[in-house]
Order: structure tokens, then sequence, then C-alpha cells
């Protein structure tokens, strides 16, 4: 049996009779080579995992490491990296190579092949916007693919792996880096925080150090305090039930999307609903951000599901709306 508390930053227990570290692609090939009928768990870093304590026959642990700049023309710079690699090391060896893009996803917890299955984004920018393709292995066959980011077929917070789970294990990703970098700091807290700083003409890394400060700032330190970083995804509703809303709460914060919907932000409806800072058991809504749910200590899977349905059917009777979570259940 092998203990999986450590392995997921929600600190939520459970065990799996088998991990298995897989460091290169060939490791991953001769496993399913070998490979019985078992089901298996990818793993990453573990931060966007809600482990329910169902019983888990194989872990496979990706630590795929590498990073190297594939080719550069006068309009990018193609950069790789293993699945196993840190994120937000890889992010800031990027800027550290005088490779700007990512900043905006700095301090994002988990590793650079978890990036896309759930296409992690922040402050205006989504992973999926700087991938140029990434590799994947079936782990039915052993055949390893290219997915260019078409293929992958990208949406807020989703991608075509995240609904076949277990089937394709990312190994390496490439990232497409503009050479005419543009700052994004068009989200309130960045524009704040450089102005704070006095800072009128921000340098990619004082964006990365700002994201950075403002992270810690509002989102629990995994080390201290068990959580998967946001537990929902922001609703996304038509123009007519926005307006139904807003003549109720004129303060409803909400964004125009491309597609012309309005994006609802998912922790001020919590908050809204009182349950900021409010805890169930060992799990809570956290204090500083009502969109993170946190594990105080010893909380179980099935108490952290309890306190998420009881914040859905809040924000469902108050608001009328769904809120879906964003962490992969196991
Ligand atoms: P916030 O500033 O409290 O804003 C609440 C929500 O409003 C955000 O989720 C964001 O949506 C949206 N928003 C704010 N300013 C916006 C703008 N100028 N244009 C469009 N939408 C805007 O958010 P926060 O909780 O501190 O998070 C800051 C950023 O970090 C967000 O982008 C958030 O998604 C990201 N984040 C992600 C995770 C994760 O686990 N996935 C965890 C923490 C933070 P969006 O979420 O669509 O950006």
């Amino acid at each position: 049996m092998f203990d999986l508390t450590a392995l997921n930053t929600f600190a939520l227990p459970a065990t799996a009779q088998r991990l298995l570290r897989l460091q290169s692609c060939a490791d991953a090939q001769a496993f399913v080579a070998r490979r019985g009928r078992e089901a298996a768990l990818i793993v990453g870093g573990g931060s966007n995992l809600l482990l329910t304590g169902a019983a888990i026959e194989l872990v496979l642990k990706v630590e795929i490491r590498g990073r190297r700049k594939v080719s550069e023309d006068a309009a990018a710079v193609i950069v790789e990296a293993g699945a196993g690699e840190n994120w937000h090391d890889f992010v800031r060896w990027t800027l550290t190579q005088g490779w700007p893009g990512l900043e905006n996803l700095s301090l994002i917890p988990g590793t650079v092949g978890a990036a896309p299955i759930q296409n992690i984004g922040a402050y205006g920018l989504e992973v999926s916007e700087r991938i140029e393709a990434l590799d994947a292995m079936d782990l039915g066959t052993g055949e390893l693919r290219q997915f260019d980011a078409a293929a992958c077929r990208f949406s807020y917070r989703d991608s075509v792996f995240k609904h076949a789970p277990g089937r394709w294990l990312v190994t390496a990703v490439r990232f497409r880096l503009p050479r005419r970098w543009q700052p994004l700091t068009h989200y309130g807290d960045i524009e704040r925080e450089l102005g704070a700083q006095g800072i009128a003409a921000p340098t990619p890394r004082q964006i990365s150090d700002a994201i950075i400060a403002i992270r810690r700032r509002k989102l629990p330190d995994p080390a201290v305090l068990g959580s998967a970083g946001s537990f929902f995804k922001n609703p996304v509703v038509d123009q007519a039930a926005c307006a139904g809303l807003l003549a109720r709460y004129p303060a409803l914060p909400h964004y125009p999307q491309a597609d012309g919907r309005e994006k609802l932000a998912a922790g001020w409806l919590i908050e809204q609903c009182g349950w900021r800072g409010q805890r169930r058991g060992a799990a809570g809504c956290y204090d500083k951000q009502a969109l993170v749910l946190v594990n105080h200590g010893g909380a179980t899977g099935a108490e952290v599901l309890a306190l998420a349905d009881a914040i859905r059917a809040d924000v469902r009777a108050k608001f009328d709306l769904e809120l879906e979570i964003e962490p992969v259940v196991v």
C-alpha cells in the first residue's frame, strides 16, 4: 500500500496499491508493454486532485524532466519542457533565458504536464495561448502522439485530455513564446500591485514578481494549508441571465466574453452566501478567497465534497446558478 496524502496538495488521505515513477518515455512504454488490466491514476504535482478515499490500484507519477530551446525565428522562440518539470520553476527559467510570455502564470502549483490538462489560467492568460504542441502517450497502445493546440481542444479550464482520464499521459509540452512581448496587466490586482511599487512600464520579471506577491497574500500555501487552488469554475451566462442578476445584485462582478456571454466571479457568489471563512468539520472555505476550499487538518475528501455540495446548494438557491467543480474528483 502507498500513502498518497503527501502526493496531493489538498493533503487528503488515500492509498494506492502501487506507485510507479515514470522518469522517461521509455519508462512509460515499458509500463504499457507489461501492464495488466489495472486502472491507473496519472499524477503530476497532485495540485488539482480531490481524492475521496476510493480504492486506487495504481498511481503513475510523472517525473519526466528536461527543458530546452527547440527552435527560434523572427516571430517566436519554441521551448520544450518535460511533463514532470515543476511549472513555476519552468516559468522563472524562461524569464531568466529572456523568453517572456508565461509570467502571468507564475506560482501556479503543479507540473508542466498537468498545465494543458486543465488549461491552467490566471490574470488574463490561459496556457493554451502559449502552447505550440505536446506529446502524449496512449496508455492503451503505447503510441506516442503529437497534439497541436487545435487537437488539444482547449477551452476554459478544459481540454480533450480531461475527458479521457487515464488514457493520455503527457510526456512533453512545447511552448511558443512570441518575440513581440506585450505586458498583460489589465487585471485590477496586477495594476494595483505595480502601481503601489511605482512601476509604470513593467518588465516580464516585475509582472511575475507582482503576481507572486499577490498570490502569496491571497492564496494558501499548500505546504501550510492543504488546497487544490480554485475549487469552482466561474459560471458563464448569457446576456439576459446576467441582466436579470444585475437587476437584483447591482454589485455583481461580470466580465464580457468573446462569444457575447458574461463570466461571473464564483468567489463573489460564494461570499454573498456567507461562506467565506466558514468551516464544516476540518474542511473550510478560505477566509482570504472564498473560491478556494481548504483542509484545516485531517479533512477527508468526503468532507470537502459535503462542504462543496452545501455551498453549491446555497448558490443555486440564491442566484439560480450551478457551480461546477474544477479539480478532478477521484
Ligand atoms: P479576483 O481578482 O478576485 O477576480 C475574481 C474573478 O473575476 C477571477 O476569477 C477572474 O476570472 C475574474 N476577473 C477579475 N478581473 C478580471 C478582468 N479584468 N477581466 C476578466 N476577468 C476578470 O481573482 P483571484 O481569485 O484573485 O484570481 C486571480 C487570477 O488567478 C484569476 O485569473 C484566477 O483564475 C487565477 N487563479 C486560478 C486558480 C486555479 O486554481 N485555477 C487559483 C487561484 C487563482 P478568471 O478566473 O477567468 O481569470
